[in-house]
């Protein structure tokens, strides 16, 4: 049997520690970190996401705001809003829920997120300090991941870490946060040649592709570590829907040494990490280590 990677457990204590750095903040500096979240539109998925991110913010001691706009919001009435947030002192995290609706550039309106108060970590500026090694804003589901996996393996140097998925929100900054611990790291694609082969070297391996149970038993390398990004939803036999990672979960747990549940495996973990940045973001302004 694998060891299976709590992502739930572990996160309530990402939590747990996020809460008490909140205390310590208010005791040693009188800060209140502060998080205020950007949703436009109606998409359910994003209401549920902001109604979450905003009852752990304030679970955790934080402030916590919405900024609700219709999805016939303009792109300048949003940009505004972003402004006012990045002008105003007692915010320190800013979070614009992904998707905006069609008619709004979201590039402009994530890069004009103040990059010290950018906690998704998407600003490009963060992006390169991430690279370059520079304390920063890390985008949250690759720092979850990397906290699953070092629940497994509490070190991992010198792993061949094969990530699938070269997005700018999974793949490309979890394969920086790999290079950091020390591993040998190969970006897997939808171009890669003999995918089955390069994911067969990993003793590491990271999955956020999005194609429901990709990744089959006979792909992975026995004992390898599995974290599984990727949340499909998927006809499940009862005429309902179901949730499963990127990989088939049944046969890689037979062959992996330790492996992520979908739910409850990664998923978890970013909310977590959000909290985490957001007290990071407040810090980092106010100049403390
Ligand atoms: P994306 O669509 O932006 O990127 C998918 C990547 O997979 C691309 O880089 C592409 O090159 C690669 N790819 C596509 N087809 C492939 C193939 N046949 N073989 C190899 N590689 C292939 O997706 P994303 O935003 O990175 O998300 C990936 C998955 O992770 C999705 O299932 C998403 O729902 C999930 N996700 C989960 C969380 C979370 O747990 N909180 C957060 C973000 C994304």
């Amino acid at each position: 049997m694998p060891q299976i990677i709590d992502g739930k457990a572990i996160a309530a204590e990402v939590r747990e520690g996020v809460a008490k750095d909140v205390a310590a903040l208010i005791a040693s500096h009188g800060l209140k970190p502060g998080l205020a979240v950007v949703l436009v539109g109606e998409d359910p998925a994003s209401k549920v996401y902001v109604k979450n991110k905003g009852e752990q913010t304030v679970a955790a001691g934080m402030n916590s705001w919405e900024h609700k706009l219709p999805a016939t919001a303009t792109e300048a009435e949003i940009l505004a809003i972003v402004q006012k947030l990045n002008n105003d002192p007692a915010v320190h995290g800013i979070l614009v829920q992904l998707p905006l609706p069609k008619h709004v550039n979201a590039e402009r309106v994530l890069n004009t997120i103040d990059p010290n108060k950018d906690v998704d970590g998407f600003h490009p500026v963060n992006v390169g300090r991430l690279w370059i090694g520079e304390r920063t804003l890390v985008p949250c589901t690759p720092t979850g991941s990397v906290i699953l996996a070092k629940k497994a393996a509490p070190s991992l140097a010198g792993m061949n870490a094969v990530v699938v998925g070269r997005s700018n929100i999974v793949g490309k900054p979890v394969a920086a946060l790999l290079l950091k611990e020390n591993c040998t790291v190969t970006i897997a694609h939808s171009r890669t040649r003999n995918l089955h082969d390069v994911v067969k070297g990993a003793d590491l391996l990271i999955a956020a592709v999005g194609i429901p149970e990709m990744v089959r038993g006979d792909w992975v390398k026995p004992g390898a570590i599995v974290i599984d990004v990727g949340i499909n939803r998927v006809p499940s036999a009862n005429g309902k829907t179901k949730l499963v990672g990127d990989c088939n979960y049944d046969e890689c747990a037979k062959v992996a040494g330790a492996i992520t549940p979908v739910p409850g495996g990664v998923g978890p973990m970013t909310i977590a990490c959000l909290l985490q940045n957001t007290v990071e973001a407040a810090k980092m302004q106010k100049g403390i280590k």
